[in-house]
């Protein structure tokens, strides 16, 4: 039997369409292994923006070195750039023994047979054929999972290849979610979080309608769920029907993750998005006022190409005002085929990172601070593991999303497991972590 080690990079997205890969191959006859023991070696790559791309080339150049050495024998790349730069990496990898695009994900079995009879071997059916769901195998811990409710993007930003390489908004049923959602809570899933492109238009083409409400509180009703996570909103379409149903549901955690992008109406629109700092603002105030608790997070990009100094400014004092609990800010990527890249007035990439650097900086006080007035609040937590060298359990609350927001450290006198829920007395923030002591008895 022939052994597959399939690495998967780039976002929550990817990792879900690799899990769909790795099962799809399970089924085919192949065993999973390491990229050690593996015959062949699939890296499911990202192209999303140049460090990404930049990830996957080195992933792919290391795996190739296995090749080389004999440890491996044959080399895949599926995923986004794949998509992206098919000719490229057929040009500038030899070493690449299959190129397949994401509209090859449901028949990757047969692409595989094919390459290993035929030698190279690259497929890009259209990417409407890529399948939206199926059966997986979860590269997370059992008590968390991350279900994909929408493929591609409508929205059009001009500096974002997404569209490009994914194709156009495409929903999955309601039934099909549901039942996907059932099956990995029956499996041990205490957390789930729904992802797509952009999560609150989802229904739109299906139904008509912005249907995420309808589909969370759909998705409440399920025996076992606990916490329901909402990863990737796009500020147009957060409905009050949303943010009501977010703040009646219970399982649903008042947690939001809405990459604003920028502040400045000028270069929002510039970016083929809608809205000012002032209808930015007020749309943070109402989820806070509607919602209560949320958490708020979003993600920025600074020195898009005519950013002035005083737009910039603009989005420093946004940050600010806002006081967002949780924020990413990237340097614009130039990115080839999208609009933004033919845009004047492009910035140096000193620049761009001097200023991504600035609001960072600026962002960690107000996260320090944030973090230190938690102090006496009492956090339920998702317990993940233990740390040996701090001699501390650690987990999630409601306010932590897996991989990209920080943990809860906790001591214990009795030692709960992961996938437990615990309660944590916070004590202080270090490093922008919180710390604490769990209250003992308190399994929930
Ligand atoms: S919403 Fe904009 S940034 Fe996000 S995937 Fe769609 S086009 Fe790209």
């Amino acid at each position: 039997m022939q052994t597959v080690a399939l690495i998967s990079l780039g976002c929550a997205k990817n990792q879900v369409d690799g899990e769909m890969l790795l099962a799809a191959l399970e089924a085919g006859g192949f065993a999973p292994a390491g990229a050690e023991e593996a015959d062949i070696a699939i890296v499911n790559t990202c192209g999303f923006i140049d460090s990404a791309k930049k990830e996957s080339i080195e992933a792919i150049l290391d795996l190739a070195r296995l090749k080389k050495e004999g440890v491996i024998k044959k080399l895949v790349v599926t995923g986004c750039l794949a998509e992206r730069y098919r000719e490229e990496i057929h040009k500038e990898l030899p070493e690449v023994d299959g190129v397949f695009g994401i509209g090859a994900n449901g028949d990757i079995c047969a692409c595989v047979n094919e390459m290993l009879e035929k030698g190279f071997t690259q497929k890009f059916p259209q990417k409407e054929r890529m399948p939206l769901c199926g059966a997986r195998r979860l590269s997370t811990p059992e008590f968390t999972a991350y279900i994909k409710i929408a493929e591609g993007c409508d929205n059009r930003c001009t500096y974002c290849a997404i569209p490009l390489i994914r194709g156009g908004y495409r929903s999955r049923t309601m039934e099909s979610i549901e039942e996907e959602a059932r099956a990995l809570v029956s499996g041990g899933a205490k957390e789930l979080v729904l992802i797509a492109q952009d999560t609150t238009r989802y229904g739109l083409d299906l139904y008509g309608a912005y249907s995420l409400g309808a589909l969370l509180s759909r998705l409440c009703r399920i025996e076992g769920l606990c916490w329901l996570r909402v990863l990737y909103a796009y500020p147009d379409s957060i409905t009050d029907e949303l943010l009501d149903v977010m703040a009646r549901e219970e399982k649903i955690v008042p947690y939001m993750d809405i990459p604003l992008q920028h502040a400045s109406g000028k270069i929002l629109s510039a970016m083929n998005r809608r809205g000012d700092r002032e209808s930015l603002t007020a749309l943070m105030r109402k989820i806070r006022k509607k919602v209560p608790g949320v958490v708020l997070r979003t993600t920025l990009i600074a020195g898009f190409p005519g950013e002035t100094e005083e737009d910039f400014q603009e989005l420093a004092q946004f940050v600010k005002d806002v006081g967002f609990e949780r924020l990413g800010c990237f340097a614009y990527s130039r990115e080839e085929g999208t609009p933004a890249a033919e845009l004047p007035n492009q910035l140096e990439e000193e620049e761009k990172e001097r200023r991504a650097q600035l609001i960072t900086e600026s962002q960690l006080g107000i996260m320090e601070r944030w973090g230190r007035g938690q102090a006496g609040r009492v956090l339920t937590v998702l317990t993940e593991g233990y740390d040996e060298d701090a001699g501390l359990w650690y987990g999630r609350s409601y306010m932590d999303a897996p991989d990209v927001d920080g943990r809860v450290y906790f001591t214990a006198l009795e030692a709960p497991a992961p996938g437990d829920f615990v309660e944590v007395e916070i004590e202080d923030c270090i490093d922008g972590e919180l710390t604490g002591a769990r209250r003992e008895g308190a399994f929930l």
